[in-house]
Parts: structure tokens; sequence; C-alpha cells
């Protein structure tokens, strides 16, 4: 949706603080510390964040009724303050992660996974924003984010979901970058059913 300047960038601001905060808090909790359980776990977040991501984007934003609305707006404005306020996304990993989570496995391990979903957000975020407000020439590692997400915008055919990895689109058979559908292994082209 439309968001003023500051609605727009309180996403740069509110997600460190979230993950530092949430870091600190388990530090000062944590009973005993197991920084490779720890990591595992914002990984397996991360991980499942690119997922959701590319889910979001394919089947939400661009398919259900008021919210594809708010997203054709960025479509037709790439540059405008256009995105999801912060608070909703809080929520969304407040009530429908961390919360649930902490009831099925407990907080200490739903908190890691939730550093690492809320990481991968703030990429996602980061990396969006970067593709549209920043001049990124070709011999930039950034060129190859912002020459892709171009596609998602200008191809005449719907593709190129994944904003911080193409990962999804390669699997479910939405790549729009060259050649990718003829590398794809069976398996892959099965998942493609499922996700029509
Ligand atoms: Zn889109
Ligand atoms: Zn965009």
């Amino acid at each position: 949706m439309q968001l003023s300047k500051p609605g727009y960038y309180a996403d740069f601001v509110v997600y460190p603080l979230l993950i530092f905060g949430l870091l600190a808090y388990q530090l000062a909790e944590a009973r005993t510390w197991r920084p490779f359980g720890f990591l595992l776990l914002c990984l397996l977040g991360f991980a499942a964040w690119t997922f959701f991501e590319y889910l979001l984007h394919r089947y939400v934003l661009h398919r259900v009724p008021i919210l594809h609305d708010m997203h054709e707006a960025h479509h037709a404005d790439p540059s405008a303050f256009v995105g999801t306020p912060s608070w909703a996304s809080f929520l969304m990993f407040s009530v429908g992660a961390l919360l649930p989570l902490s009831f099925i496995i407990g907080f200490s391990y739903a908190s890691p996974v939730t550093i690492g979903l809320m990481l991968g957000y703030l990429c996602y975020v980061v990396v969006h924003h970067v593709t549209h407000h920043w001049r990124v020439t070709p011999d930039s590692p950034l060129y190859r984010f912002k020459h892709r997400h171009a596609r998602h915008h200008y191809a005449k055919i719907p593709g190129n979901f994944g904003v911080t990895t193409l990962f999804w689109d390669e699997v479910f058979g939405t790549s729009l970058e060259a050649g990718s559908r003829d590398r794809r292994p069976n398996l892959m082209r099965g998942l493609d059913r499922f996700f029509k």
C-alpha cells in the first residue's frame, strides 16, 4: 500500500532493532548457549522466509483481490513509497510465527527461527529497495538482483517472483532467466503441477 516516507523507511530501523532485541533477550535468558544450534535455526528461518516470500508475492500480492490492487500500485510506479506497513509485517512475525512456534517447540527454539525469518524479510526489503532506488552498474554484485527483478516488472509473462533468491522460481518453473526451464531436473518440473 501507499506509505509515507517515514512509514516506508521504518522497516530499515524496526527490523534491525527487533532482531538485536530478540538476540539480546535470548543471550541474557539462555541457561545454556549453543551457538551452532542457534545459527542452524536462524538459517532454517532465513530459508523458510525465501519460500514465504515467493508464495506471498506470487499468490497473495498477485492474486488476492484487495492486496493485488495495492501491489499493482507498486507495479504502476515502482519508485513510489509503496510497501507493507511495519505494523502488518510485525504482526505476521509475532502472531503468525513467534507465538505459535513458541507453543509448539518452545520460545528458545522459536526465537532463533523468528530471527532468521526477520533477517530474510530485512534482506528482501533492502534488496527490493536497492533494485528500484539505486543506480547499479553492471559490475556491481547487486546488478543481478536489479536485472532479474526488472524482468518481474516488465516481462510479458509472469515470473521472477523471488526477490532475494531465484531458487523457488527455478523450482516451480517461473524463472524468466534465459534457458532456466531447460536446465531443470524432472523433479522440479513435477512440482510445477502443485503450484499452478
Ligand atoms: Zn509483483
Ligand atoms: Zn518491485
